[in-house]
């Protein structure tokens, strides 16, 4: 007989958390040994530091400048709704996510204050987003009048932003046509262009010409369209090396990481994230025996390897295989052998005390010694936000304050 419990949409529950609830949910908050005393791998994401980001930033920008905190991709990795909210009780006044269902996703979670969509939108989701107070940045105005038409039913006003493409050619629209669309859309009726943008192609770099002549286009769009109020530019590269674009609004997304983008230099910002897990099991290789798929490394010595129940399926990278390393209490291991989808092995030969259980950090610090995701990126040929926004559901998330476990979140 069919259990009616796991319909297709009860399953669909299920699989959406990414991970089944854990047998005993601990009772919280804990100290993290003890919160995490039958975990495989976990993130840890300090609440402190996303809070002390936060001020730090805000006051690097000073009064006439908002840090508009950018929580896309699950705050790439960290947890939106988490996030978000430590961010808002730290004063952020004003978020960005890419997608409209993000937006809706954070006012879900309890989040009050502005939401701009910086990506693409659909006439369909206009409804939603005036009803939720959710700024959609308007392409064409056929999105327009949808929110136009939405507001006017419900009451209420639509407020949307126009983003210029200076360069980038990715999103956007040109000069001339933001100039068009945005005395079109400003004939509407319960609608309100409230912001002008445009997005760098060589924020980070230190040839900034190519920026210049992108911030002289946008000049000219600012120059058109004197009405529209707010006004933003910059990432926080944009944000932290170029003072001159930082307009209304910056738009950071890792700096509130405490992770500076290349050839970035700014205020003391301290690292969110650590991704950390339990050794499985030790285990003696003898001289000469290979270890995982491949057997692509070999002992040379009589060694012991520890199991990281830790894979690509998590998001940690397979080209990290014979490449990376682990910090076990604060001495580097080497990954040894090929990352398989949900564990990989390090040789822990010269840490005596590894064992069952040992914890191991992949990412983050570990008794004053620390991997950076800017050196995990380095190790694959890949940038920092590639290494935080490739961390996967499944991984648990634990919320740290004072060194106790908040919150727990799969
Ligand atoms: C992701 C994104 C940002 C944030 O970039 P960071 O380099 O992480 O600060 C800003 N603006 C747009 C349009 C983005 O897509």
């Amino acid at each position: 007989m069919l259990d009616s419990r796991s319909t297709p949409r009860n399953d669909r529950e299920r699989l959406g958390k990414g991970r089944p609830q854990l047998a005993l949910p601990p009772q919280l908050p804990l100290p993290i040994a003890e919160a995490t005393a039958a975990l495989n791998g976990w993130l840890e994401i300090d609440l402190e530091a996303i809070a002390h980001n936060a001020r730090s930033l805000r006051t690097a920008m000073g009064d006439s400048v908002e840090v508009i905190a950018v929580v896309k991709a699950n705050a790439y990795g960290a947890g939106a709704a988490h996030f978000a909210a430590e961010l808002e009780r730290a004063g952020i006044p004003r978020f960005a996510v890419v997608w409209a269902d993000e937006a809706l996703a954070l006012r879900q979670a309890g989040v009050t204050r502005p939401i701009v969509v910086l990506g693409h939108a659909y006439p369909a989701d206009a409804a939603e987003a005036v009803a939720h107070g959710i700024t959609l940045t308007c392409h064409s105005l056929e999105l327009g009048r949808a929110l136009s038409d939405a507001a006017t039913k419900l009451g209420l006003t639509a407020t949307v932003h126009i983003k210029v493409d200076t360069g980038l050619h990715r999103f956007g629209v040109t000069l001339n046509e933001a100039v068009e669309l945005a005395e079109a859309l400003r004939k509407l009726p319960n609608l309100v262009v409230e912001g002008l943008t445009t997005h760098m192609a060589n924020a980070d770099e230190v040839d900034d010409s190519f920026a210049d002549s992108q911030n002289a286009l946008f000049a000219q769009a600012v120059e058109a369209l004197p009405w529209i109020p707010y006004r933003h530019t910059a990432n926080s590269a944009t944000a932290l090396r170029r003072t001159g674009l930082r307009y209304d609004g910056v738009r950071t997304g890792l700096a509130l990481h405490g992770v500076l983008p290349p050839n970035s230099r700014g205020p003391i910002l301290r690292s969110v994230l650590s991704l950390r897990a339990r050794l499985a099991r030790v285990a003696e290789v003898a001289p000469g025996e290979g270890v995982s798929y491949g057997l692509t490394w070999r002992a040379e010595r009589t060694s012991r390897v520890g199991l990281v129940p830790v894979g690509y399926a998590d998001g940690w990278r397979r080209d990290l295989g014979n490449v990376g390393s682990v910090l076990l209490t604060g001495e580097r291991c080497p990954m040894v052998g090929r990352v398989c989808m949900d564990q990989f092995l390090v040789d822990v030969t010269d840490v005596p005390s590894a064992a069952e259980g040992s914890v191991v950090t992949l990412l983050g610090a570990d008794a004053g010694a620390c991997i950076t995701a800017d050196d995990v990126a380095s190790e694959v040929g890949t940038i920092s936000w590639d290494v935080l926004a490739s961390l996967q559901a499944r991984l648990p998330r634990l919320y740290v304050r004072n060194g106790m476990v908040e919150s727990l979140t799969s």
